[in-house]
């Protein structure tokens, strides 16, 4: 497999990719690391997630720039990827002995006694996306390890090294090879390895390839989660700080070149403060610098995939036949590799491919809304339901409008926003299950209930 740089074109490097007949001896071998793995105590298990932490800390520097030349996210971004990786595993650290430890729930007199302890899953698959390779993987395989299972780790092909460097920072810190198994290869690889006897599937990615692992894994009764896309909202209401709002918001929509599961993809905007908003949302936009991902002023980076430009170009070209008006960019960049001006339309609405379906790149629509109940229709308009936000002073009312939102998580005047300590979620084509929080570590387990009566 070539790997190649998507700001220049240029191949960077080469890869052994794993067929189906090495898929399964990885199985295998995994299925024989796990029973050991699952006998090694919770305390050494950590030890060994605190020894990847160390190296990651250790050669930060260069994974990031690693991370740059295979996706062309810009350098300071890669770098922040990386700081907030170390936030997430000190989480699983602080709290994986607290979630997975035994618990009595009932005892009634002497006699009866009732528990729950957490089981590993046993051999699970974790097919991972490239956008944001750190923390996607890590919300899957570092819990999961910890909880005692072993993980068929496939990154993305297009984000190979970073999956490679990950793995040789687990074996370093102790994780068995046969344990944490890395699987490279494209989707044909990602296929095989559905096909085998696991445990659990663990995916992040889009829905189109989401749908088939559910399929092809509906008939087995494993575990199944599946963290897809999403065609995320905001609404701004009419008494807001316009600037600070549009700010904010068009770092939501444009940072990692809009290509977040969670970037802002929608805006919706009080008609009363419409003008004032794109004014500012826009003079924001044009600062931002598109360029060379090294660079440490560039905040526009490449477009990873590149059939992903066509679906931009095709969305601008609908957009425009339908009546939007468009204020900046609207076109591929000519030359070496994948780039794509950033790109704001108005007069937008839902007839539109740009309102409905994943963009996953620089480019947003944004549509005056003539009140709230208008904006709530309209955020929930969509197959799918990752996130969405609402910017307003008034507290109450932003109670009331989240509570109406379809989305696994709701935002009050912040966007484009993952914690550790809550759930991530979606509805609708935005997936099933979660990571994250203290139930994004009993995820990776099977409860198993314990009667015990006393003779
Ligand atoms: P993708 O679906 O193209 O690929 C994801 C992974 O699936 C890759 O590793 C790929 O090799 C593998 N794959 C492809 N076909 C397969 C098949 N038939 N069987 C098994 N595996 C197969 O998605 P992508 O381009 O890597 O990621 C972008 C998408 O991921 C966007 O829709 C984005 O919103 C979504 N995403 C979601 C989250 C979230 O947390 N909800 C996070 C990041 C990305």
């Amino acid at each position: 497999m070539k790997i190649t740089n998507p700001a220049t074109g240029s191949v960077i490097a080469e890869a052994a990719t794993d067929n189906a007949a090495a898929v399964r001896r990885k199985y295998e071998a995994a299925r024989a690391g796990q029973r050991r793995w699952a006998d090694v105590p919770l305390r050494k298990r950590l030890e060994a997630i605190a020894g990847f932490r160390e190296r990651v800390v250790a050669t930060q520097e260069k994974l990031a720039r690693t991370l740059t030349q295979e996706v062309g996210k810009p350098i300071r971004q890669s770098r922040n990827e990386l700081t907030g990786l170390l936030g997430r595993i000190d989480f699983f650290l602080q709290e994986s002995a607290r979630a997975l430890r035994e618990e009595k729930v009932f005892v009634d007199g002497n006699k009866m006694d009732e528990r729950i302890t957490h089981e590993p899953l046993g051999v699970v698959a974790n097919i991972s996306a490239w956008n944001y390779p750190y923390f996607v993987g890590s919300n899957v395989f570092v819990p999961a390890l910890v909880a005692g299972n072993a993980v068929l780790y496939k990154p993305s092909e297009f984000a190979t090294l970073t999956g490679l460097a990950i793995a040789d920072m687990m074996h370093e810190a102790g994780v068995p090879r046969d344990v944490f198994v890395p699987v490279l290869g494209d989707g044909a690889t990602g296929a095989a390895l559905t096909r085998q006897p696991v445990d659990g599937i663990f995916f992040t990615g889009s829905y189109a390839t989401g749908k088939r692992i559910a399929a092809s894994a509906g008939q087995r009764m494993i575990k199944v989660q599946l963290e897809l896309g999403g065609k995320d909202p905001v609404y701004v209401r009419d008494d807001v700080d316009v600037k600070a709002a549009a700010a904010g918001l068009a770092d939501g929509a444009f940072y990692n070149t809009g290509q977040s599961c969670c970037s802002v993809e929608r805006i919706y905007v009080h008609e009363s403060v419409h003008d004032a908003f794109v004014a500012a949302f826009v003079s924001e936009v044009k600062r931002y610098k598109i360029g060379d991902p090294m660079d440490e002023t560039t905040y526009i980076g490449a477009i990873t995939r590149k059939p992903q430009l066509g679906i931009l170009k095709d969305q601008v070209k609908d957009a425009k036949k339908k009546g939007a008006k468009l204020l900046v960019g609207g076109s591929v960049v000519r030359g070496r590799g994948n780039w794509f001006e950033p790109t704001v339309f108005v007069d937008v609405d839902h007839s539109m491919a740009l309102m409905k379906d994943e963009s996953f790149g620089p480019i947003i629509g944004i549509q005056a809304v003539a009140d709230d109940e208008a904006a709530i229709d309209l955020m929930n308009d969509t197959e799918y339901g990752l996130t969405a936000s609402v910017y307003t002073a008034d507290a109450k009312r932003a109670r009331k409008i989240m509570g109406r939102l379809n989305a696994g998580s709701v935002y009050w005047n912040c966007c484009d926003r993952v914690s550790p300590r809550l759930p991530w979620s979606g509805v609708g084509h935005s997936g099933i299950g979660l990571t994250l929080s203290t139930y994004g570590i009993q995820t990776f387990t099977r409860p198993k209930a314990w009667h015990l009566r006393s003779p």
